[in-house]
């Protein structure tokens, strides 16, 4: 015997099963007086499943998530879908707003988690968003890219010690799947801390859209619903797994000046190579920075003029290159990333 789903509460309101909805969440207002909200879009499937949560733009300026969520709320296939997805695409409406990371007191919501009613600004919205959205959740994964000036080759963060996580975080399939500990006040480690295990796909830069990290990304959030089984299987052949890295770290200027940058998101790098030279304005002193590993470079900084101590180039220690290879042709190409299942529409340029 069929039995009724119950229908899912968000906030004060209830989706009855199989029924789509978009329920707004009221925010501090604006000092003008004018009404500020954070839209849930939630789709509560006919058939028992998990309940995911997909968020944006935590920080305001990382729109790229904003456009997956877009593209991802446009699949047919979501007229199956068991379970229930809960789509957020701009959690920091301020930010979003201000076209800003931060919230107008400054502070960064991603470090103000698991916040709290009577907090800060930054911390009462990561309490509705934890209360509201996170808390009825078994999953999330949460879309970022690199911060201003810099650009980050599309990849997951995800504690792969986490025998959940790991399976769902390799699904999602972005050519790069960094082991990583969460930064404490992050949603990430505020969800883990009521077992909502969350991964993180960050890829492209700020205030700016890259087809390719938006279409890796709809790809992904659709691998992992497909691997919980909430959505069917494709009939494609799978995406390609994700070269793992198990660690990474920055490599910064040893002084201030205009950096040449030599290498390029997703260049395999050896130990010892070139990854850029930094130069005082009249071209005397110049110095160079090296790949400390084996490895790809992952994220890195665009903005030629640099002070001394700035992160510039983000290697992934690594051997794994035929897997990355065939993974950054891809990216290069920018072919067979996107899934049939969407709806066609021009790609942005
Ligand atoms: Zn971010």
């Amino acid at each position: 015997m069929a039995r009724h789903r119950q229908a899912f509460r968000v906030g004060r309101s209830d989706v009855a099963a199989g029924t789509r909805s978009t329920i707004t969440l009221e925010l501090p207002g604006l000092y003008t007086n004018d009404p500020v909200s954070m839209s849930v879009h939630v789709i509560h499937g006919k058939l028992d499943g998990p309940v995911v949560f997909v968020s944006a733009a935590v920080h305001g300026d990382e729109i790229n998530g904003v456009e997956i969520i877009r593209r991802l709320l446009r699949t047919p296939a979501l007229k199956r879908l068991r379970g229930t997805l809960l789509a957020v695409p701009i959690v920091n409406v301020f930010g979003f707003h201000n076209r800003s990371r931060y919230l107008p007191d400054r502070r960064d919501l991603n470090r103000s988690f698991p916040g709290s009613e009577s907090g800060s600004l930054a911390s009462r919205l990561g309490h509705v968003f934890m209360a509201d959205v996170v808390n009825g959740a078994d999953l999330g994964i949460d879309l970022h890219t690199a911060a201003i000036h810099r650009d980050n080759l599309p990849q997951i963060r995800a504690d792969i010690t986490d025998p959940i996580l790991q399976p769902l975080a390799k699904a999602f399939s972005a050519p790069v799947l960094l082991h990583s500990a969460a930064p404490p006040g992050s949603l990430r480690s505020a969800a883990a801390d009521i077992d909502v295990p969350v991964m993180v796909y960050e890829a492209g830069e700020a205030l700016r859209f890259d087809e390719l990290c938006i279409q890796f990304g709809v790809r992904g959030v659709i691998n992992v619903l497909r691997l919980l089984d909430m959505l069917p299987p494709s009939r494609r052949r799978p995406s390609k797994p994700s070269a793992v890295l198990r660690s990474s770290s920055w490599q910064r200027a040893p002084r201030s000046g205009i950096l040449r940058a030599q290498t390029r998101l997703g260049d395999l790098v050896g130990k010892g190579d070139t990854l850029g030279v930094i130069a005082d304005p009249n071209g005397d002193a110049e110095v160079a920075l090296e790949a400390p590993y084996d490895g790809v470079l992952i994220g890195r900084a665009n903005l030629p003029l640099v002070f001394e101590g700035e992160a510039l180039f983000h290697v992934g220690r690594t051997r794994q290159t035929s897997l990355l290879e065939q993974h950054l042709d891809a990216f290069s190409d920018g072919n067979d990333i996107a899934p049939p299942e969407l709806i066609e529409e021009p790609p942005i340029a």
